[in-house]
C-alpha cells in the first residue's frame, strides 16, 4: 500500500471500511500498530466473503456454479 494512495481497498466495494477510509489511512494504522486497522479489515474481509456467499448461492441457484466458479 503506498502512503499516498487515497484510493479504497476494492473499487466496487460498499463496506464501512471501503466507504470511509482509503488504503493511505488504513497503512498508517497497520503501520502506528493502531487495533482499529485490524477492525477496518475485518469488515471489509467479512463483506467480500458474504457477498462471495451470496454470488455462490445466485450461481448454484442458476445453474451456472460451474462456469462461475472459474
Ligand atoms: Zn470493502
Amino acid at each position: 500500500m503506498d502512503k499516498e494512495d487515497l484510493s479504497q481497498i476494492e473499487e466496487d466495494c460498499n463496506c464501512y471500511t471501503c466507504k470511509n477510509f482509503s488504503k493511505a489511512y488504513l497503512r498508517h494504522l497497520l503501520l502506528s500498530e493502531e487495533l482499529t486497522f485490524y477492525t477496518l479489515s475485518t469488515i471489509h474481509n467479512l463483506f467480500f466473503f458474504n457477498r462471495l456467499m451470496e454470488d455462490i448461492r445466485r450461481a448454484i441457484r442458476g445453474g451456472y456454479f460451474k462456469e462461475f466458479s472459474k
